[in-house]
Formats: C-alpha cells, structure tokens, sequence
C-alpha cells in the first residue's frame, strides 16, 4: 500500500479555533482509493512545526500532503520552508501570475498588486502546479528526497476539496494502485454495543483472511469497518455481517437511524409522529433533518410540562399523580394519546430524568421510558443510559427511533 502522510499547518488547528475537516476529507476520499494515510499532524505554523513533521514523514511515508499555509499572509510560511528544505529556487508561474491578477482585479479596483499577495505566484523550480479555481493560492506537487511526492495544498476547504478532486487525485491514483490498495467496506449496525460488535466480528475475522477490522461508536449506531487488500473477501465478508447481524444492519443507503427509520416508513407507506419530553422534540429533530420527510413524519408534541402531557396528548391526571411523569405508564398514555390524536401509524414517546440534577434513589438520572407504538400494538422500554445531559438525551433519541425500526421489522 501506498504510504500517504497528512501534515495539516495552521495554528488555528491546535488552538481549537477551527475543526481540522481538511483531514477529514482527505482521509475519507483516500480510503475509498484504497489508500488510508498512515498517520497525520497537526502543526503550527513555524518551520520548527513544519521540520518535525516533515522528518518524520520522509522517514515513515511515500507520499506527504501538506494542507495550509499558503496563503498571502505572513505566518503563511509552508511554501517557502518547504522549498528551501528540498533546495529549490522559487520562480514565478507565468499562468498563476495571469490567473492572480485576474482574481485580484474582480475583487478590487487598482491592479496594483501588492507583493505578499503577488508572492503567491512563485513555485519552486520544476513543481507542478494545481490551479485553484476559488482562491489564489495554487496547490504544488514536487518531487522530494527518493521520488516521493510532496502536495502542497491551501487550507480553506472550499479550495482545498475541488483542488484534491481534480488536481491530486488523478495524480496519485496510479502510484495508489500499483502499490497496492486496500478496500474498506463500511457497516451501521443499530442497537448494538461496542464490545459485543467486536466480539461477533471476531467470528468473521476468523475465517477471512486477510481481513482486519475498525469500530466506531455513536449515539443508537456502531460503525464497523472492514478492511482487505482483496476484494473478494471484503464481498465474503460483507454476506457474513448480514448473517451475523440480521436485526442490527442497517440499509447501507442510510447514513443514520433516522433516515434508515424514514425509509422504512416510506416502504411500508406508513406515517409517524413523536411525543417527547426529555428529549424536548430532538427525535422530530433528527427527523426533519432528513429532505423531504414530511411524506412520513406528521409531528410530534414536546410536552414537557405535565399540563401538556395531560391537555394535548390525553395522559390521566391520576396516572401522573399516581406513578408520576417517568413511568412506564406515562409513556404508554403518551404514545397512545398521541397515536389517537394524530392518527398515525407509527409513534414514539420518551419520558425520563436527563439531569444533570432531579434524579432520586428510584428514578436515577439516566432513566427514560420510551413507548412505541405500531400499528395498533404498543409496548414500553425501560432505559437506563448514562454520561451528561446531552448524551442521555441523544442515546433515548437513538434508542426510541431503533425501538421502532426493530417494531416495523418484525412485522
Ligand atoms: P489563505 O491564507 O489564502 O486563505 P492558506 O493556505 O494560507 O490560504 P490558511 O491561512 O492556513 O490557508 O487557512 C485559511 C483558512 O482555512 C483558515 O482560517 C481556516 O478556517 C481554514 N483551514 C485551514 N486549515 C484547515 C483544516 N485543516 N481544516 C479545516 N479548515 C482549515
Ligand atoms: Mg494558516
């Protein structure tokens, strides 16, 4: 496989002040070539930042790709380091200059440029240039120590992106396949754990081979990514995880539960609607995301104070006061009050304590209680989920829009 380094320069970066997406994007695009970078740094913007990565990229990797640092300001300094590292002279590009002044003419009234800006049309001596159709700052591909490609990109990502598109991918891709790729398979898996993932992966990864395997976890979803230089068995492999996980794999057309739940709903010609209170409307949230949903998702009633759980959707005074607003027999009278009303076929509701305060010995901070009804049928689940505010209130998202989907299915 062909070993490609990510150095991403820009103090902002590690400031925090600005999500390294650059990385993001790259790593996800070459993935998909088969070629994952080997490893990736952030660094600031100073050559001794730029020198270290730089070391240790040419000892480890084949290809480097630079992102920031480009531009016309002064603490942009990669193109300039760079360059007296490899002991290449900088000259001017005679089509970058034409396309510098031309861009520096719509925007402003003189053509007088100044320099720092003009500076951004030298390349070193025998680079090849990558036109940057949405900024001034051209990408650079030379050649480093052994023949490895050093790519010098800009860091806005509205540059960089169609930049990498059209200009570096082309380039690489054969080095990327004579090298050899590897091919990664992407699985959402639904209502399962972490750990029990890997251990039902491990059956596969057993009779596969050469096959390795990655987790990703999320509120409601784990991803898991399959690996293999061979295609044929990422294709083997990708029938076991249907037999492994029959009620957990989601459609690989869905990118989340919520548009795995929306496509269900579509295919079964059904309509839905929420009835949240701890949650406070996030699964009509994460609903309406999704374009074009209205066709299966009527609405939902946040209700989070108990004269709406009783005025709106029906719940009996004496089932609050008697159990109170997290029990199972709310949720059910919720759901129920709202499938009525509404006229639906599917619907969820969730009650619980999402704290961090008003938990008690009995009804712990954490605990939820999500009714779904389907089709007539309703059932109650109890929750018991965990970490902050906003983790507990994601998880009871998540969870009742898998209740549902796992109702519709057994169907
Ligand atoms: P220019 O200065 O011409 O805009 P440049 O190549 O010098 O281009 P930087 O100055 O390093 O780029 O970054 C410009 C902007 O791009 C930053 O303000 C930041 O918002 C964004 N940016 C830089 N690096 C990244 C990154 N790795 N991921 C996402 N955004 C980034
Ligand atoms: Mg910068």
């Amino acid at each position: 496989m062909l070993k490609i380094a990510v150095i991403c320069i820009g103090d902002e970066l590690l400031k925090g002040s600005t999500v390294n997406t650059n990385l993001t994007f790259i790593g996800e695009r070459l993935t998909r070539e088969g070629a994952p970078p080997v490893f990736a740094q952030e660094v600031p913007d100073t050559e001794a930042g730029i020198s270290g990565a730089l070391d240790r990229a040419l000892a480890e990797a084949d290809c480097i790709i630079t992102t920031g640092g480009l531009g016309p300001t002064a603490d942009d300094v990669t193109k300039e380091y760079i360059a007296r590292r490899l002991g290449l002279r900088l000259e001017e590009d005679s089509e970058t200059a034409i396309r510098i002044r031309q861009f520096w003419k719509m925007r402003h009234h003189t053509e007088e440029i100044p320099s720092r800006v003009f500076n951004q049309a030298l390349v070193p001596v025998g680079a090849q240039v990558v036109p940057n159709e949405f900024g001034t700052a051209p990408g650079l591909i030379l050649q480093g120590p052994g023949g490895r490609k050093i790519i010098l990109l800009p860091g806005p990502p509205g540059e960089l992106e169609p930049m990498f598109e059209s200009g570096v991918l082309p380039v690489l891709r054969e080095e990327i396949q004579s090298a050899g790729q590897v091919f990664t398979k992407l699985f959402r898996l639904a209502g399962a754990g972490e750990t029990d993932v890997e251990d039902r992966t491990l059956e596969i990864l057993g009779k596969r081979h050469p096959l390795t395997a990655a987790y990703c976890a999320e509120p409601g979803l784990v991803r898991l990514f399959l690996n293999s230089p061979d295609p044929f068995v990422l294709n083997e492999a990708a029938a076991d995880v249907q037999t492994v996980f029959p009620k957990e794999l989601i459609d690989p057309g869905s990118a989340t539960l919520a548009e795995e739940l929306i496509r269900l709903l579509r295919q079964e010609k059904a309509v839905m609607a929420t009835a949240e209170s701890c949650t406070g409307g996030l699964v009509a949230k994460l609903l309406t995301d999704i374009p074009g949903s209205s066709d299966v998702f009527l609405g939902g009633v946040v209700s989070y104070a108990n004269e709406i759980k009783t005025g709106l959707l029906g719940v009996d005074p004496e089932t609050l006061r008697k159990y109170g607003a997290v029990s199972p027999q709310t949720a059910v009278e919720m759901v129920q009050g709202l499938a009525e009303r509404f006229r639906c076929d599917g619907a969820v509701s969730l009650t619980g304590v999402a704290g961090p305060g008003g938990g008690t010995p009995e009804k712990p901070v954490g605990l939820v209680y999500a009714g779904i009804f389907w089709r007539g049928e309703t059932e109650v689940h109890e929750l018991r989920l965990r970490r902050s505010r906003a983790q507990i209130r994601a998880w009871a998202a998540a969870s009742a829009m898998n209740l549902l989907r796992l109702k519709i299915l057994a169907k």
